[in-house]
């Protein structure tokens, strides 16, 4: 889990803070693409009604390509925001909130990272812009070669319309 200890934060002395370590150091488990080299950093800075908190989060993602199932290695970066909200009574819709029980000594982070990291994915992962995918016949992958399906990738339908015409 990434805590941070509430007392730590009183004392101005430290206000940033690093991580890093495997998906189950950090708490990170509701990711389900594997990660290697996962960072960190947090910065805190005293807010009205708790800590605004700010920094950036990066990892060594194995990815699998929508178009041709292959796996990739792909470096995802995101940057932290968000206002860390001890007191609940307070009211704030649009911002990214944290929002920690007034009893507990921690604030965590780990959720709030997690989502950052999956937000931070392209919305069609690719394992490069001119992915040719896998045929649709037979499923080769096409980055890798060619295969004797592409001479009849013609709509069928075009077919009975040649037929049709020959007929008149
Ligand atoms: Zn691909
Ligand atoms: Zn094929």
């Amino acid at each position: 889990m990434m805590k941070i200890a509430i007392a730590q934060l009183q004392d101005t002395r430290q206000r940033e803070f690093f991580f890093s370590g495997s998906k189950e150091d950090l708490g990170l488990e509701g990711i389900e693409f594997p990660m290697q080299n996962t960072e960190v950093t947090a910065i805190f800075a005293d807010a009205d009604h708790g800590y605004y908190l700010h920094g950036d989060a990066r990892t060594d993602a194995t990815l699998v390509c929508d178009r041709c199932l292959t796996d990739f290695n792909s470096q995802i970066e995101t940057s932290l925001a968000a206002l860390v909200v001890m007191d609940q009574s307070s009211e704030f819709e649009d911002e990214e909130i944290i929002e920690v029980d007034p009893s507990s000594p921690y604030i965590d982070i780990s959720k709030f990272v997690q989502d950052s990291f999956m937000l931070a994915l392209p919305f069609k992962i690719i394992c490069k812009e001119d992915c040719q995918g896998l045929c649709a016949q037979c499923g080769t992958n096409l980055n890798e070669g060619s295969c004797d399906c592409e001479d009849t990738s013609i709509d069928p339908r075009w077919n009975k319309l040649k037929e049709l015409n020959l007929e008149d």
